[in-house]
Order: structure tokens, then C-alpha cells, then sequence
């Protein structure tokens, strides 16, 4: 069977996030990393092949993004994926969730997965939607939230995290099926794996190599239109309590808490 995993390139947990206000898009300039919730489905991915309760043939890294993306990709085979596949084309920039979940479906399509596997959110776009809209064009199950994945003779068996608790779901593959992060604690790349993963096979995909029908991609072919958007407020400085005493130390932060009624 193959298994595809969706990942993503964000902008680095450290960096500032703004708006570009040009372009009215998440200004990506910056360090950037692979998305850390797709790291939980990478893994989820080489424990079911590791489990060997499947017959896992391939697992397929898959990331729609700019030029720079390819590291993102690097990342997901230095962490266990065999090959994987860069979707880009200057046609996609401007794409908003619809049209990004269409671009992503197509690619997958082309490669008839058993299961894709995703992150639960990406850490810069956090709209939690992409597995749903996937699943869609692809007319698989979709679940998301999962926390535990289980193979069953007819297919999988998952639990998902819901606000009231848990939900046990059969599914048939072929699915899809977005993981949270409590799945598992992703391993760390080795420095073999790190150093062997540029010689793992990566596919560079443009629109046209997968039937992407241009009008339903990039700003054109986005509903969605930024309105406008501001700078969130200056947070006030704090205030700062130098502990020479620590009695009186103690006796400050107290009052401080009690005047804004936190005590
Ligand atoms: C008007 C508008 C313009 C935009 N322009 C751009 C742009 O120019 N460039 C740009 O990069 N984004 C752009 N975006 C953001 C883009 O639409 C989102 O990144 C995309 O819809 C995915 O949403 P999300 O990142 O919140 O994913 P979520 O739904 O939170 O992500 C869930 C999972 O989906 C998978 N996933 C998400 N995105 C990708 C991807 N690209 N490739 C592979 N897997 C993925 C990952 O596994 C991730 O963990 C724009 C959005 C809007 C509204």
C-alpha cells in the first residue's frame, strides 16, 4: 500500500508573524521550517509501516509551496519518507483554502494513495480545514483529530480527540485522515538520514503536469479576499520587581496581584 503525507513549509515558531501588506498574504520571508504537526503524521505514518499490521510499500511526502518548500521536503524523508513530490507554479501563489486543498488533490489523484495523512493544523494558516477539503475531491472518508490509529482487517480503527472526549471510527481505506499531536512523539532525523535525503527521489510537479485547471488556483481562483487587517495592539511594558528583599519582594507581587483583583 502507499501512504501519502502532506507537509507543509511555515515560517520558523521563532519568527514574527505579519501580514504583507502589499500582497495582503502571511509575509513568509524569514527562517522557515517543516510545519511540527506534520512531523506527527510522518511518524504515524512509519509506525503503522513499522507495526507491520499493513504492507506498506511506499510513503510519499507531498507539499504544495514556493521554491524554497524542497526543505520542508528534505526534512519529511530525513524522517522517514521514501520519495517526494513538489507541487509548484507561480500560478498557485494567492491560493486560499479551497484552491489549495483542489491543487493538493490533484497531485494525489496521480498518485492513487491507500491513505494521506496529514497535520492536524499548519502553524502559520491554522485553519484546520485542508484534510476535509482533500478528502472531498478525492471523495474518501476524512477524519481528523486522530489520536491513535489501529489496522483492522477491513481497515482502520482510529480514536479522535473531541471536545466532550472520544470518538472511536472505523474507516476503510482508502481515507483521509488528519492527525493531532498526541499521536506520538516524532523521532529525530539521524545524521545519516539527514545527509541521505537529498539523494531520495523528488519529484518537481508544475499545474499543468497534474491537470490543475489555472482558473481555480492562485488569487483568481481564490473566493477568499483579504479585507483589511491590523498590527495586533503594543503590549504595555511590565512592570519589573528587583528582588533585593525577598519578604518585600513577595509583599509587592501580592499587592500588584490584589489591585488588578487576580488574588
Ligand atoms: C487570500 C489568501 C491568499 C493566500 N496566499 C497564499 C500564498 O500565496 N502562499 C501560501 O503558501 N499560502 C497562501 N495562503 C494560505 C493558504 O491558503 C493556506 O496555507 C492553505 O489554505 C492551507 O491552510 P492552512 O495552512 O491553514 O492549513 P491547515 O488546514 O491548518 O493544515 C492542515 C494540514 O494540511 C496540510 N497542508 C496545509 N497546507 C499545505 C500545503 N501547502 N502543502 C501540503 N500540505 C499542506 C499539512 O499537513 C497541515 O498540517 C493564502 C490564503 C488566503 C486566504
Amino acid at each position: 500500500m502507499k501512504i501519502c503525507v502532506l507537509v507543509k513549509e511555515v515560517p520558523d515558531a521563532a519568527v514574527e508573524k505579519r501580514m504583507d501588506p502589499n500582497t495582503k498574504r502571511l509575509d513568509r520571508s524569514g527562517e522557515k521550517n517543516l510545519n511540527p504537526f506534520d512531523t506527527h503524521a510522518i511518524e504515524a505514518a512509519m509506525q503503522i509501516r513499522e507495526s507491520g499490521a499493513l504492507d506498506v510499500d511506499e510513503i510519499v511526502a507531498v507539499t504544495m509551496g514556493p521554491a524554497s518548500a524542497f526543505r520542508a521536503l528534505h526534512k519529511a524523508v530525513s524522517l522517514g519518507a521514501d520519495r517526494s513530490i513538489h507541487l509548484t507554479d507561480e500560478a498557485l501563489a494567492g491560493s486560499d483554502v479551497c484552491a489549495t486543498g483542489y491543487a493538493l488533490a490533484r497531485v494525489l489523484e496521480a498518485e492513487s494513495p491507500d491513505l494521506v495523512l496529514l497535520g492536524q493544523q499548519s502553524d502559520d494558516g491554522e485553519c484546520y480545514t485542508i484534510g476535509a477539503v482533500v478528502a472531498d475531491h478525492l471523495k474518501m472518508p476524512s477524519l481528523t483529530q486522530v489520536i491513535k490509529i489501529d489496522v483492522q482487517d477491513a481497515g482502520l480503527r482510529c480514536e479522535r480527540q473531541a471536545e466532550y472526549g472520544y470518538d472511536t471510527v472505523d474507516v476503510e481505506l482508502p481515507a483521509v485522515i488528519s492527525v493531532g499531536d498526541a499521536i506520538n512523539e516524532p523521532r529525530y532525523p539521524s545524521l545519516k538520514a539527514i545527509m541521505g535525503a537529498k539523494k531520495k527521489p523528488l519529484d518537481t510537479r508544475s499545474t499543468g503536469d497534474v491537470g490543475i485547471d489555472a482558473g481555480q488556483v492562485g488569487a483568481d481562483g481564490s473566493q477568499v479576499q483579504c479585507g483589511s487587517f491590523k498590527a495586533p495592539p503594543q503590549k504595555s511594558a511590565g512592570t519589573i520587581i528587583e528582588d533585593e528583599d525577598t519578604n518585600e519582594t513577595v509583599e509587592k507581587i501580592m499587592a500588584w496581584l490584589d489591585e488588578r483583583k487576580l488574588i
